[in-house]
């Protein structure tokens, strides 16, 4: 079966020097449930950002839905991350003063849907998140749960090969942290790919697989499907 997310002996130093990700060979195959845990600084984001090829490798391949993201134009890449991939990050990142289903239906502007129709997708993304009676509202009069669940709504109304989360319950009080994991486990039994970022161990534990960095090196991958 295909992999959604390649890396093959993946490695990724910034400018200066300091080598983020080392050597990381990694399949996210359609359908997964991926959780990616270590300690800060341990190059989690990085790897998150190469899997949504927001940057590029250093040495090594990323293929992301079978593109070698190497070989791409700038424009190409645009494209592949605009209907190919959902970012969902712990800023919630909404735009202020704009209601929500204009934030959600903003997700499909460099798609090629008609306005009408993204519209139409967005109140329906805003329902599948439970947030259906919440399409006139702006960010400000949502809870920080109800805003992440307004950004994971503008993350899957393109219906990506991949959703990529960087601890997206960070900023959030426990009980509404539960609610947004469980509505990523939702989507993902619904068939979206899911990779998650988190520093909390109990809800790494719950999750099928489990990639553990340490300084910027793979250590650990558990139950993954094969
Ligand atoms: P994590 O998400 O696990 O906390 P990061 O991927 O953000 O880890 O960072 C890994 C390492 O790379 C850290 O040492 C961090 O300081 C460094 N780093 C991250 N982003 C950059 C950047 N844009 N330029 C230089 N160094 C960076
Ligand atoms: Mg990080």
């Amino acid at each position: 079966m295909t992999a959604v997310v390649e890396f093959e002996s993946v490695s990724k130093v910034y400018p200066g020097g300091v080598a983020a990700v080392r050597d990381v060979s990694l399949r996210v195959r359609r359908g997964e449930l991926v959780a990616v845990t270590g300690p800060s600084g341990s190059g989690k984001s990085s790897m998150l950002h190469l899997m949504g090829s927001l940057d590029r490798p250093s040495t090594g391949r990323v293929l992301v839905d079978g593109h070698d993201v190497a070989r791409l134009s700038d424009r190409e890449v645009s494209a592949l991350r605009a209907t190919r991939i959902g970012f969902v990050f712990q800023q919630f990142h909404l735009a202020v003063g704009v209601p929500v289903l204009e934030s959600v239906a903003d997700g499909l502007l460099y798609a090629g849907v008609a306005p009408r129709r993204r519209r139409a997708r967005a109140a329906a993304a805003l329902e599948r998140v439970g947030l259906g009676h919440r399409l006139r509202h702006l960010p400000h009069q949502l809870s920080g749960g109800e805003r992440q669940r307004v950004a994971v709504a503008r993350a899957v109304v393109g219906e990506p090969a991949v959703l990529l989360a960087d601890e997206p319950t960070g900023n959030l009080d426990s009980a509404s942290g539960a609610t947004v994991l469980a509505l990523l486990r939702e989507l993902n039994a619904a068939g979206t790919t899911v990779v998650v970022i988190t520093h909390d161990r109990e809800i790494a534990a719950g999750l099928p697989r489990r990639v553990e960095l340490r300084d910027g090196r793979l250590v650990t991958d558990a139950g993954a499907h094969r």
